[in-house]
């Protein structure tokens, strides 16, 4: 499917000078976004995936249906103080800002296998961040999953030794 027929470029959004990829019109399409779901799972059904963990708030749209198709659990990665129980947390920087992830210490078991998920890839510093989560809790990165990658910004670089799988480039 040519992905970018749906995706709305925006430009000086949420700053002026960024072109924001709005996945919105993506969503709304029900063909356009079971499509993506569709080949998510494809790409995530032999890496033996035991849970998939996505930030907000994007994360959830592309990560909780693959879940729901494969059968999986899904584990939410949140901003500072959104979730109830005790957290491990670690501070990032992003394309436009600083800020701090947390997941629930005992949402991951130590060993089982991973897929993150996230609408796009641009740094990889909010990636980069949840791997950090993901792996001090014993989780292991099986696989990342994004609908968008911006290759300017050399993200897979910085995740350089996790298998990425991205729908469609920038
Ligand atoms: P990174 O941490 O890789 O620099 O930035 C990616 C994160 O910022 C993702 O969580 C993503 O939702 C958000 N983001 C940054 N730029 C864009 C954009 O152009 N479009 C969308 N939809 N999200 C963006």
């Amino acid at each position: 499917m040519d992905y970018k027929k749906y995706i709305s470029v925006v430009d000086d959004f949420p700053l002026k000078g960024i072109r924001f990829k709005d996945i919105t019109t993506l969503m709304q399409d029900g063909e356009a976004y079971a499509k993506a779901v569709d080949d998510i799972a494809d790409y995530a059904k032999d890496l033996n995936i035991d849970v998939i963990v996505g930030p907000e708030a994007r994360g959830f749209i592309v990560g909780c249906p693959v879940a729901y198709k494969l059968g999986l659990g899904f584990v939410p990665v949140r901003k500072d103080g959104k979730l109830p129980r005790e957290v491990v947390k670690v501070s990032y920087g992003l394309e436009y800002g600083k800020d701090v992830l947390t997941m629930h210490k005992d949402s991951i078991k130590p060993g089982q296998r991973v897929l993150i998920t996230d609408d796009l890839l641009a740094t990889g510093g909010t990636i980069g961040a949840t791997i950090q989560l993901v792996e001090e809790l014993g989780g292991v990165v099986a696989g990342i999953a994004f609908m968008i990658e911006l290759t300017y910004l050399d993200g897979r670089e910085k995740l350089s030794g996790y298998d990425i799988f991205t729908l469609t480039q920038y």
